[in-house]
């Protein structure tokens, strides 16, 4: 075959020998017949070992690999079967897909690289391949990723969460690494059998090594890791502290907006006050100048809500402090809190006195918030696209490729290119 070097890099098949390569009038597109290289003849595709001929299998096989330009192509090989003594009568290895898959590896990896990116028509629509296609892509690209590098490797201050996704209440158990900033673990269900698998998967040696778990209060939750992490703190997720301060504000808003719209009630008001939702629960340094101007407004028309406001803020200072002086806020707040005179307040103080020996460890240790916040508001985001996905694997396997650490880079990338010098 001439021009090797130049099949094999357009290809994505540089570990293999190009035969030839015709356009096919029927498939409408590029068929490159490969076969690998000498010593990358009859390995087992699972564990890659040399083993002994087994067949030919089903003869010849095709991968769809990356278009030349806008023509599909696809590479064509033999695809003979082996005798494992560990995985019994398999296909053999091929270095240019995993697998299993139908497609090339260079194409799988721009397929997820794009999921984690992209809407899934445009996904679709590019690649030219079915959603289905795509999550049983991207659920392979995942596994192969967590057999390279262990997800549950060296983990010492986790976090763990539920999200629900889908209605009718079904919940995933999650699992995040405060060090690493990434999903490591997640299964549906939202139960103390659900939470004992993850720290089976974990093992005895590991678990011991765990220094700290944040966790949002849940008993099962608690429970589960008294007995299982013997060395670890239980801490609080922070973040939820202030989630229940937002939805305590709520309350109060709804109250006073219901109140107002009774009849006899002040329409106007009950109008306005429909408006300033977002005024309320933004973090103050980031509110837009109407939003401060309405929130202004609040201050002089309802004393009411003007406290839960505050009260919803001094928690949040109190949190983002952290050290001693966010633990002696905490104290102010609750004494203030029992005594404002606004029910889901005075609830929430309850609540808080409740978990406040793992509140103040989580203000001690300075868990980051940040990370368990937008950890559950991208698997929220994912669950929007989730009507597709008829098991939660999929939405498992997307989780992982967008918060996991489990997204490939996109293909030809670590190849030196002038591409890459900064512009002149
Ligand atoms: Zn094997």
């Amino acid at each position: 075959m001439r021009d090797a070097k130049l099949w094999q890099a357009t290809l994505g098949v540089e570990r293999a020998v190009v035969e030839s390569v015709v356009f096919d009038d029927e498939l409408g597109g590029v068929v490159a017949s490969v076969r690998p290289r000498k010593g990358a003849t009859r390995r087992c595709g699972v564990c890659q070992r040399r083993c002994s001929w087994y067949d030919r299998g089903e003869g010849r096989r095709q991968w769809r690999a990356l278009d030349l330009g806008s023509v599909p192509v696809w590479v064509e090989a033999e695809a003979p079967r082996v005798s494992c003594p560990e995985h019994g009568v398999v296909v053999v290895a091929f270095g240019w897909a995993r697998h299993r898959a139908r497609h090339t590896t260079e194409f799988e990896n721009e397929v997820a690289w794009l999921a984690a990116r992209c809407s899934r028509k445009a996904v679709c629509e590019l690649m030219r391949v079915a959603w289905r296609t795509v999550t049983a892509i991207v659920e392979r690209v995942v596994a192969d990723a967590h057999r390279r590098a262990d997800p549950l490797e060296g983990l010492r201050r986790i976090g763990i969460d539920e999200v629900a996704y889908k209605k009718g209440h079904r919940y995933l158990t999650v699992v995040v690494d405060h060090a690493s900033g990434r999903l490591v673990w997640a299964e549906p269900g939202r139960d103390k059998a659900t939470l004992n698998s993850f720290f089976d998967a974990l093992g005895k040696s590991r678990c011991a090594k765990l220094v700290e778990v944040t966790a949002d209060g849940a008993d099962w939750i608690a429970s589960v890791v008294a007995s299982r992490c013997l060395n670890a703190r239980v801490s609080m997720d922070a973040f939820h502290v202030v989630q229940w301060a937002t939805e305590a504000l709520d309350e109060v808003r709804r109250d006073v907006w219901n109140q107002a719209r009774r009849a006899g009630g002040d329409k106007v008001l009950a109008g306005r006050l429909k408006g300033c939702r977002y005024a309320l629960w933004k973090d103050p340094d980031r509110l837009t100048g109407r939003q401060r101007g309405k929130l202004h407004w609040v201050a002089h028309e309802n004393r009411q809500l003007y406290r839960a406001y505050l009260l919803k803020e001094e928690l949040r200072l109190a949190i983002r402090t952290k050290g001693d002086e966010g633990i002696r806020l905490l104290a102010h707040w609750l004494t203030w809190a029992s005594h404002c005179r606004l029910r889901p307040f005075v609830e929430l103080a309850a609540k808080v006195r409740r978990h406040r020996v793992a509140i103040e460890q989580a203000l001690r240790s300075g868990s980051s918030n940040a990370l368990a916040e937008s950890t559950n508001t991208k698997i929220r985001v994912l669950t929007r696209v989730a009507f597709g996905f008829r098991s939660p694997q999929p939405l498992i396997a997307m989780a992982m490729l967008s918060v996991g650490g489990a997204c490939p880079q996109l293909p030809g990338r670590n190849r030196p290119s002038t591409l890459e010098r900064p512009p002149v």
